[in-house]
């Protein structure tokens, strides 16, 4: 089972991407937990990254594209599957993501989407504020954060439609609630994904991808 998670701030991907993993004994990929490991140890990475994230701004393409590879590297080894959380988060990276699924036979069999409003996701990450003491979880920094996500990463997720890989989920429910939806949706996939058959496994666009989101796309 290979996943990627669409999501934004404060819908659940930690949870849910945590909870997928260990259902289906896959590796958890999250971008954002590996960026703030690398603060946390105040490696060169983090060092490099951190104003990034407390600015709530996506950090360059390359860096994450790095993680993400290297990741998927791993993933392959310990036996295929995967849950990417956080990544692709604009065109150039769904595009970038694609191409190395494809080098690698490790493509995305599901884009999962968790859907929630603004109001909801702000409340949420507002109350995580208080325990988990993040320092995007500011108003000023959640505000840039939503702004963002429906700016640059929302329209990737028609890409995924078109591609017919797309599950999309209503978030704004409980954490057991949405987590329960998920794990049935995937289940009842499973089948098809461990035998797809060839005609129901839509080609990637990417020259309508990048007509979608213009001939440079924004790495914001
Ligand atoms: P998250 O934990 O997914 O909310 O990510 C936290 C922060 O890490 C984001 O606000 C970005 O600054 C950075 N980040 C995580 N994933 C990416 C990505 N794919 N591209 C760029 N920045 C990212």
């Amino acid at each position: 089972m290979r996943i990627l998670m669409i999501a934004p701030p404060g819908a659940g991907k930690g949870t849910q991407g945590a909870l997928i993993a260990a259902h289906f004994n896959i590796p958890h990929i999250a971008t954002g937990e590996l960026l703030r490991d690398h603060v946390a140890r105040q490696t060169a990475l983090g060092q490099a990254v951190q104003a990034y994230l407390d600015r709530g701004e996506l950090v360059p393409d390359q860096i994450v594209l790095d993680m993400t590879r290297e990741a998927i590297i791993a993933a392959k080894a310990a036996g295929g599957g995967y849950v990417l959380d956080g990544i692709p988060r604009n065109m150039e990276q769904a595009r970038a993501a694609y191409e190395i699924g494809s080098e690698l036979g490790m493509t995305a069999d599901v884009a999962l989407h968790l859907q929630a409003d603004d109001a909801e996701l702000t409340r949420r990450l507002l109350a995580r504020a208080a325990l988990e003491h993040r320092s995007d979880d500011t108003a000023e920094v959640i505000a840039q954060r939503l702004a963002l996500y429906h700016e640059v990463t929302a329209p990737i997720i028609a890409w995924y439609r078109d591609r017919g890989i797309l599950v999309s989920v209503d978030a704004m429910r409980s954490a057991p609630e949405v987590g329960r939806e998920i794990l049935a949706d995937l289940e009842a996939m499973r089948p098809s994904l461990d035998h797809p058959p060839a005609q129901e496994r839509l080609p990637l666009d990417m020259i309508s991808l990048g007509e979608a989101f213009g001939a440079t796309g924004s790495s914001r």
